[in-house]
Order: C-alpha cells, then sequence, then structure tokens
C-alpha cells in the first residue's frame, strides 16, 4: 500500500503487513512506472508552470487527496471540460494518488492507513511533548527525568493489546501477568507507572538505574507470559482468557485450580473476590462468582445436566500453616492424611448451592467473616492464603474441583527476618508455602511423579489437584504500576516466570544439592534427636530445587520453623492429655481422702495407692515438662536462625 508520496526525492513510500507486523520502505517513482507501465503518466501530465501550489508538506497523504483535490482546483489558465484534462494540469504525484485513492479499498488498507494516522498523531504528540518541556521542566514530580524517558520509549513502541478477538489457547499451565491502574495514592505522591504492556503476551518493566557518574538511564526488562493484561483490562476479560477455560475441566472430571500472586494491593482481591469500592465490594464481578455463573451454566447442557451433578462449595483460610473455615466461624480445622496420602481437612463445611446468587451469599459470609476485627482488608488478607473451591459431586462422590485462591502478598515471604516471632513465623510459612506452589504446578508440568506438597499446607490441602492427567492451573500474577513497587512486580515477574519455565531440565536442577544446607540439616537432625519425616524431606527437596532463593541460613531457618511447629503441636496435644489425666486423679484421690475418714482404713492400702498416683503423677508431669523445655528450646533455635538470614537473599518469592 502506497502510503505518502515524497516531493523532494520523487519516491513513494508503501507499507505492508507480514506476519502481523507493519513494515515498509520507499521506492522511487521511476521503479514504480517501469514496474507498472499503466500507472506512468502521459506527456501531457507533466507539470505546467500554471500548476497550482501544493499544500506546504512535504508529502501527500493518500487519504487526504480527495479533499486537497478540490482546494487546488485547476487555475483560469486550464480548460475545465473534461475530466482526464483536468486531471492532466495537475502534478504527477497527485494523478498518481487519485489513482491510488481510486483503488483504496480493502479493509488492509485502511488498517495500515489507521495505523499510519496513529504514528503521526503519536509523533506529534511526541513533538508538542518535546517543546512543551524545553520551555518548562516539571521539576514539581519527583522522576520527572524517568518519567520522560519512559514516555519517548513508549512512543517508540507498536501496541497491539489483546482483544476478545483474540483465540484463548489451551493451556495445562497458564501463567499470566496482570497490571492494575495507579491507585489515589500514588498518584497523589506522583509515583510513576513504570510498566508498559505492548501486545498480548509481554510486560516491559522500565527500571530507573543510575551510573556511577549519577546519570540516571532506564533498564528496560522485558517479559513474556501466556498472557499479559493492561491496567484497562476488566475482571470479565482476565475471566475470559483465565479461569472461564477451565470450569469445562472440572465437568471432565478433572481438578482445576486458579491462583492470584503478588505483592499485597496489586489487585489480587479485586481480580478473585471482585471489586472494592469504598467498603462494599462487588462480589458478583470476582472471578469467584463469574466461575460459578458459568458452573451453572454448564451444568443445563445436555451432556452434562443428564450425570446430575450437585454443586458445593468451600471457603477457607491458611494463615501461618493453619486452616481455619470462613463458613464456620472461622474453626480452626486439622489437616491428616490417611495411608494412601489422601489429604483430608476434617470438619470443613461444604456447602451445597443452586445458583449464582447462592455462591454470592456464601462469599460475602466468608469475606465478613475473614476481614473481622481487622483494622483493614489487607492487614490481614496480606498475610493468609483465601481458598474458595466449587466441588461438583456425583451421588456423592467427587466429581471434579475448581480451587480459586487469593494468596497471601508475596512480600511477607521476606518477613522472616523480621524482629517478631508472629511476623517471622507467618512470613516463613508464606515463603515456604509460595516456593513448595511453585514447585508443584513445576511438576505437574513435567508430569513428576512426585511434588514436594507436604513442605507446605497450602500445597497439603491442594495436593489432589496437583497429581492427575487432568489437572490443570492457571495463575495470575497481578502487578502495581508504580515505581515504589518496582522491586516487588520484578520479584512476582521472576516468579511467574520460572513457575512456567518448562524448559528446564529437570536432572540439571536435581544434580545440585544443597550440600551446606544438607550437612546443616544433618547436624540440626542430631541435635534434636529426631529423624526425616515426610514434611521435612519435602522441604528439603523444596530448598534444593531453590538454591537461588533459599540460602543456607534460610533452609536451616525453615528447618527450625518446621521444628518447632511441630514442638508447638506435640505439647499442646501432651498438654491436653495430662489435663485430661489430671481431672481423674483428683477423682481417684478424693476416693482415697473419703476412705480415710472411716475408722477402720487401710493404712498399708492407702499408703500403697498414693504412692501409685504420686509416681504417675511425676512421670507424666516430667515428660511434659522435658517437652516443654525442649520447646522453649526451639524457640530460641528459632530466633537465632533468624538472626543469621542474610536480608539480601530473603527477598519476597
Ligand atoms: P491485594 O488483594 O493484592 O492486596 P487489592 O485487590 O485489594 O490488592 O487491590 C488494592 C486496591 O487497588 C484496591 O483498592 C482495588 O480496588 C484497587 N485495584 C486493584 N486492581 C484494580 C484494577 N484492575 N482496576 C482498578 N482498581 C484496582
Ligand atoms: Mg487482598
Amino acid at each position: 500500500m502506497v502510503t505518502s508520496l515524497n516531493e523532494d526525492n520523487e519516491s513513494v513510500t508503501v507499507e505492508w503487513i507480514e506476519n502481523g507486523d507493519t513494515k515498509g520502505k520507499e521506492i522511487d517513482l521511476e521503479s514504480i512506472f517501469a514496474l507498472n507501465p499503466d500507472l506512468a503518466p502521459g506527456e501531457e501530465s507533466i507539470p505546467s508552470p500554471e500548476t497550482p501550489p501544493l499544500p506546504s508538506q512535504t508529502s501527500v497523504k493518500v487519504n487526504k487527496i480527495p479533499k486537497n483535490r478540490r482546494t487546488i482546483a485547476p487555475s483560469k489558465n486550464d480548460t475545465p471540460s473534461r475530466d482526464n484534462r483536468v486531471i492532466s494540469v495537475y502534478p504527477l504525484r497527485i494523478v498518481l494518488s487519485c489513482f491510488l485513492t481510486a483503488r483504496r479499498k480493502s479493509n488492509c488498507v485502511k488498517e495500515v492507513e489507521k495505523l499510519q494516522e496513529k504514528r503521526e498523531r503519536r509523533r506529534l504528540q511526541q513533538q508538542e511533548l518535546r517543546e512543551k518541556r524545553a520551555q518548562e521542566v516539571d521539576v514539581t514530580i519527583p522522576n520527572y527525568e524517568i518519567m520522560y524517558m519512559i514516555r519517548d520509549f513508549r512512543a517508540s513502541l507498536d501496541y497491539r493489546p489483546l482483544t476478545t478477538a483474540d483465540l484463548i489457547e489451551e493451556h495445562r499451565i497458564c501463567v499470566c501477568v496482570r497490571k492494575r491502574p495507579l491507585n489515589k495514592k500514588e498518584l497523589s505522591l506522583k509515583d510513576l507507572d513504570v510498566i508498559t504492556i505492548p501486545s498480548k503476551d509481554v510486560v516491559m518493566v522500565h527500571e530507573p538505574k543510575q551510573k556511577v557518574d549519577l546519570t540516571r538511564y532506564l533498564e528496560n526488562q522485558t517479559f513474556r507470559f501466556d498472557y499479559a493484561f493492561d491496567d484497562s483490562t476488566t475482571n470479565e476479560m482476565v475471566y475470559r482468557f483465565t479461569a472461564r477455560p477451565l470450569v469445562e475441566t472440572i465437568f471432565e472430571r478433572g481438578m482445576a485450580t486458579c491462583f492470584a500472586y503478588g505483592q499485597t494491593g496489586s489487585g489480587k482481591t479485586h481480580t478473585m473476590g471482585g471489586d472494592f469500592s469504598g467498603k462494599n465490594q462487588d462480589c458478583s464481578k470476582g472471578i469467584y462468582a463469574l466461575a460459578a455463573r458459568d458452573v451453572f451454566l454448564m451444568l443445563k447442557k445436555p451432556n452434562y445436566k443428564k450425570l446430575d451433578l450437585q454443586v458445593y462449595a468451600t471457603f477457607f483460610e491458611i494463615y501461618s500453616g493453619k486452616v481455619f473455615d470462613l463458613l464456620n466461624r472461622k474453626a480452626k480445622l486439622r489437616v491428616l492424611e490417611d495411608g494412601k496420602q489422601q489429604v483430608q481437612v476434617v470438619g470443613l463445611q461444604e456447602r451445597e448451592v443452586k445458583c449464582t446468587e447462592d455462591v454470592l451469599k456464601l462469599i460475602e459470609v466468608g469475606n465478613s467473616c475473614r476481614t473481622s476485627g481487622q483494622t483493614s482488608a489487607n492487614a490481614h488478607s496480606s498475610r493468609s492464603h483465601a481458598v474458595f473451591q466449587i466441588i461438583l459431586r456425583r451421588k456423592g462422590k467427587m466429581h471434579g474441583k475448581f480451587s480459586l485462591i487469593d494468596l497471601a502478598g508475596n512480600e511477607r515471604g521476606a518477613d522472616t527476618s523480621s524482629a517478631d516471632r508472629q511476623t517471622r513465623l507467618e512470613g516463613a510459612e508464606i515463603n515456604k508455602s509460595l516456593l513448595a506452589l511453585k514447585e508443584c504446578i513445576r511438576a505437574l508440568g513435567r508430569n513428576k511423579p512426585h511434588t514436594p506438597f507436604r513442605a507446605s499446607k497450602l500445597t497439603q490441602v491442594l495436593r489432589d489437584s496437583f497429581i492427575g492427567e487432568n489437572s490443570r492451573t492457571c495463575m495470575i500474577a497481578t502487578i502495581s504500576p508504580g515505581m515504589a513497587s518496582c522491586e516487588n512486580t520484578l520479584n512476582t515477574l521472576r516468579y511467574a516466570n520460572r513457575v512456567k519455565e518448562l524448559t528446564v531440565d529437570p536432572s540439571a536442577v536435581e544434580g545440585r544439592p544443597n550440600v551446606h544446607a544438607v550437612n546443616q540439616l544433618d547436624a540440626l537432625e542430631a541435635q534434636w534427636g529426631v529423624g526425616s519425616s515426610p514434611q521435612r524431606d519435602d522441604l528439603k527437596l523444596l530448598c534444593e530445587q531453590n538454591e537461588e532463593e533459599v540460602s543456607p541460613q534460610l533452609f536451616t531457618f525453615h528447618e527450625a520453623v518446621s521444628q518447632l511447629v511441630e514442638m508447638e503441636e506435640q505439647v499442646l496435644e501432651d498438654h491436653r492429655a495430662v489435663f485430661q489425666e489430671s481431672i481423674r486423679w483428683l477423682e481417684d484421690e478424693k476416693v482415697l481422702l473419703e476412705m480415710t475418714e472411716e475408722v477402720d482404713y487401710d493404712v498399708e492400702s492407702y499408703a500403697t495407692q498414693l504412692e501409685q498416683i504420686l509416681d504417675q503423677k511425676i512421670e507424666i508431669l516430667t515428660e511434659l515438662r522435658d517437652k516443654v523445655k525442649s520447646f522453649r528450646s526451639a524457640l530460641q533455635e528459632e530466633e537465632q536462625a533468624s538472626k543469621q538470614i542474610n536480608p539480601k537473599r530473603s527477598r519476597a518469592v
């Protein structure tokens, strides 16, 4: 397609579309006429001295020609009668343009013109911007230099964002990124948007850097995912490409999981639960509800209708390795594994749902339960994973399960070196569970027989979704656009990238055990006199697979935390048993004392029985006291280990 005629060098600019990209070059008119003799003008069309002046632009746009033709009507010297005469007095370029204009019909041509127009507009805007900038450099913006660099960079890009016309691909593992808009607070602080999503699967981070001589520059990093959603994308659109394709999976007897992963405040809950505008959340726009809506639609399809499936929902939260039922006033639940490695959350409420409204009500109940007593919704949710499940059952038997998870804020994984134990333990659990999640998804992608699901409660609870031929998963990594979040954003993107980096040779990873860390583990085991457990084996595996993120010190810390958590459970269990036993002792002693009230009681028998009771008491209490002592040492050990962690290594996962 000819897009412009260049007076200066008697050439035309042509553009065409090749593999979806617009390409272009300049060709001189001579070659054009040689190739298209029918286009070549006759003798009479050579411009005459009376030719009316041309508009001042150096190039004449094809699509503007009809207008120009009118404005530069022939002068009085021309013979106006016949059309070809009129044309003939026009300069050669206009004859050609008119000819081409008449031919300009196809959509492709229009498309090219639109692009050309856009580019022209951008160029003009850019120019205006530069002029404006030359006059007044806006020094009120803290990073104005960087801002201009980013603007310049963006102006050089061609944007092709995702549209509804784009194909929805089938992925066993789908990893995508969603950028949210700058929020009010960021805007008021004049934070810069350092993220660009130029096309349907590319994310660019413009990281400001400084040279030794203090000049600033941008380091532009590019990541590719299955999909990239820019800040104008709606939840419905995100849903369309991520969770929606998984609804069918559960009807086909499969397991599906969809995770929202990212830093606190990056849009996980907005994506999964719906828009929180003001105090109220519009749950109907979240992926939980959209998925439920489609489950009920699918249920009506003749193929599935005949299966007579029932739909149930569960909603629970995992906080510091403990499970709480959000549909049952946050009751603390136990997770048990049977001999066949089947994991059960004991007592988890499964509510039957008949329509989308039922689901919306449950989500509201769960959400209010989740955040009750919290100063802000984010204060608590940043430290816990929320799991919402839609379960299909046929005659009571599991048919398929869709788990939708709003993960804890990934920056919390770095809290392992906090001065406060509670925060440290939370951080350790988050760090571990996000690493375990990554490994479990990677194992799913490689069809590996062993997934280190026992390394965390999250992966343990979701174990059945990481195995089996018919399991599919999707991760939506949410990112904040601000420069202030740049480091966290890069961490999020790197993590998401690792989740689907499926080309890595598995033996290359497994062949490099973290020797140093393993030795420390051995030392630890010797010290505590405990052998390996499946949990700790998985933890070991996890740390070996993530050497870069898990320093030997962090690994030792994780070990100490696992130890601590195990001991805490044991101490609590034993204490409960001792408490029960004490009640029995009291009753026995009461009987014994009553016996002594009688005139002729058997002194010998009394002494023997009392001694027996006391021996038992001493034995049991000593055992409990020793356990508590060990537990206290474990607490100290954990604190020591936490101080050894190099803060640089314990970044968010
Ligand atoms: P997270 O759950 O990751 O901590 P939220 O979902 O609570 O983050 O989002 C933080 C804030 O940003 C909320 O006020 C939310 O409404 C807003 N927000 C998040 N994503 C978007 C989006 N895509 N469009 C508009 N606002 C958003
Ligand atoms: Mg949230």
